[in-house]
């Protein structure tokens, strides 16, 4: 791989401090850098305006900070907006080089307190390994990892857009989080840094759809941010066949990891269920469901269907409320997190690069805007990605079947 200039963005505080040491620079200077890049915004070298400009020429030399390119966004007739950013690295490819693509959400709620919550939910890969049947970043070419700063891009440059601050961060974009493990939670401790944005850790969630490893490692770690699982089914079969990832970390393995979580943490898991009718709402998948949040600490984000991957269909007003007040009787939490983006193509499972330009002028065809020209991952594989290979449950296989028909298309 090519081996540039560091990125300074790209480093927490430890990595800052070597870097300056090696260069033979005093410790209190990764500090002042630190600072400049999070707590400041610097876009620039030019920006470290307490360096002197021989030590700014010096880091020029080596030192980089590469930003996103911002190349479109899409505001939501209820003030959603969504953001499409390309990386400035290119990746090697089967035919060519190509760049990461991903998505960020900007979405506005009220909060318990009444006081406006400011939402960004960003991307931590470019595409995704898994093959969740319902989310159409499945169907997309997997391209790679986001480096930290990619992650950390998309709050500052969003921010600065906006002239405005978040306050909740959500790593429910593209991507599966947890196979990014390291960067994922190197971006989330430095927006938490007192030197950085110090947004607070309770404010910040990571969502998995189920990388058991991971969740035990993030205990272990005593990660202080909130967890969120993908649960979806409480079947262990019938989850198998809706998530690929069931395959590998099957059902009962990831309700032991929720227990320990909620033990060892003293902490309360969220579960995410996307009510899907015909598939995960039945009386019989309602029990199961109860019985599962019966014994764990939970609370359950039930979340409409958005996508029509299969001909399914979102859930009815009447189905949704039927649903939360059975979970409620039961005296379990349940939230309806409703469907904020859906029209621009914004809410949970729709984050496709499906670009407002592509999708008026090809809307006929149904056609995606894609990243590259190739579906084939590079050799940037995930850590402890999960390969897509031999799977032949229907929904699953015609997802893959989907990404691979894309790969031969040459996209748009
Ligand atoms: N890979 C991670 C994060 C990305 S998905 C995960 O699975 O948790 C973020 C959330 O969107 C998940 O809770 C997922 O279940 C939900 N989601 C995916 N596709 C959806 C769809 N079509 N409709 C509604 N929610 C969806």
């Amino acid at each position: 791989m090519n081996k540039g200039p560091i990125a300074l963005n790209d480093c927490d505080l430890p990595q800052l401090e070597e870097l300056f040491q090696e260069l033979g620079e005093k410790r209190f200077r990764a500090k002042q850098a630190f600072r400049r890049i999070h707590m400041h915004g610097a876009r620039s070298l030019d920006d470290f305006t307490e360096f002197s400009l021989a030590l700014r020429d010096k880091l020029k030399a080596k030192e980089a900070l590469p930003l996103l390119n911002c190349t479109e966004s899409s505001v939501s007739s209820n003030g959603t907006e969504k953001y499409i950013f390309e990386s400035p690295e290119e990746v090697p490819g089967r035919d060519g080089v190509r760049k990461r693509i991903f998505e960020a959400v900007w979405i506005v709620s009220n909060g318990k307190d009444e006081r406006t919550r400011k939402t960004l939910c960003i991307s931590s890969q470019a595409g995704c390994t898994l093959n969740c049947t319902f989310c159409a970043t499945g169907t997309l070419p997997f391209i790679g990892n986001l480096r930290t700063y990619e992650i950390l891009d998309q709050i500052y440059q969003i921010q600065n857009l906006r002239q405005e601050r978040i306050t909740n961060v959500v790593f429910m974009g593209m991507g599966e989080p947890f196979h990014n493990y390291d960067n994922v939670i190197r971006a989330a401790r430095i927006l938490n840094h007192p030197d950085g944005m110090h947004l607070s850790a309770r404010h910040i969630t990571i969502s998995t759809a189920g990388v058991v490893p991971a969740i035990h490692r993030f205990i272990d770690e005593r990660q202080p941010f909130n967890l969120a699982i993908s649960l979806n089914h409480p079947d262990p079969e019938k989850r198998k066949a809706l998530m690929d990832v069931t395959e590998k970390h099957s059902l009962s393995e990831l309700l032991a990891a929720a227990k320990r979580y909620g033990k060892e943490l003293n902490r309360r898991i969220t579960f995410e269920y996307i009510m899907i009718p015909d598939q995960n709402m039945s009386d019989q998948d309602l029990n199961k469901l109860i019985s599962i949040a019966r014994h764990l600490k939970c609370k359950i984000n039930l979340i409409p269907l958005n996508t029509t991957l299969h001909g399914w269909r979102a859930p009815t007003a009447q189905e949704i409320t039927g649903f939360q007040t059975a979970l409620r009787n039961e005296g379990i939490l349940a939230f309806n997190r409703g469907s904020p983006g859906k029209d621009v193509d914004g809410a949970c499972g729709m984050l496709a690069l499906k670009s407002l330009k592509a999708r008026s002028e090809t809307d006929s065809k149904k056609e995606l805007l894609y990243a590259g020209h190739n579906a084939a991952p590079t050799g940037e594989s995930p850590e402890g990605a999960e390969g897509s290979a031999g799977k032949n449950t229907s929904p699953a296989a015609e997802a893959a079947a989907m990404r691979n028909q894309r790969s031969g298309t040459g996209g748009l």
